[in-house]
């Protein structure tokens, strides 16, 4: 059964995106509401709603999705400087879109990696 949320609506070319860069595994794109000058996400074009997915069913893909950070930043201009990654996971982690996804963030000195409530 195809998953069609927004992400598969974008690899699929269905709705637009602001992509950054992409190849056959992967699409980063601008995240729509940034959090950050600069705020890339990078999604895998194969659907998978977690990171408990990313198994041993496809180690590569868990490596390109890594290797793809490092091109986001350079292409960024944020390689240098520095950056967060984040991966929101499940409802705890406060995930939106069921479709795993990496955040790159940067481009200016980030807050607290953990707000204490
Ligand atoms: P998460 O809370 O980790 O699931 O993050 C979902 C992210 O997707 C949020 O930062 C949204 O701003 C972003 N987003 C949702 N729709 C789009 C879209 N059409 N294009 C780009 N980013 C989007």
């Amino acid at each position: 059964m195809t998953m069609e949320d927004i992400f598969c609506k974008i690899i699929s070319s269905s709705i637009p995106a602001d992509i950054v860069l992409q190849n056959a595994d992967w699409i980063a794109i601008n995240d729509i509401h940034p959090k950050a000058p600069v705020h890339v996400l990078i999604i895998p074009r194969r659907h998978l709603s977690s990171l408990a997915d990313l198994d041993q069913q496809d180690p590569a893909l868990a490596t390109a999705l890594l290797a793809a950070v490092g091109k986001v930043a350079k292409q960024k201009g944020i390689d240098q400087s520095g950056f967060r990654v984040i991966i929101n996971q499940g409802e705890h982690g406060g995930q939106e879109v069921a479709h795993l996804h990496i955040h790159v963030l940067g481009g200016k000195s980030l807050g607290p990696k953990i707000v204490q409530e």
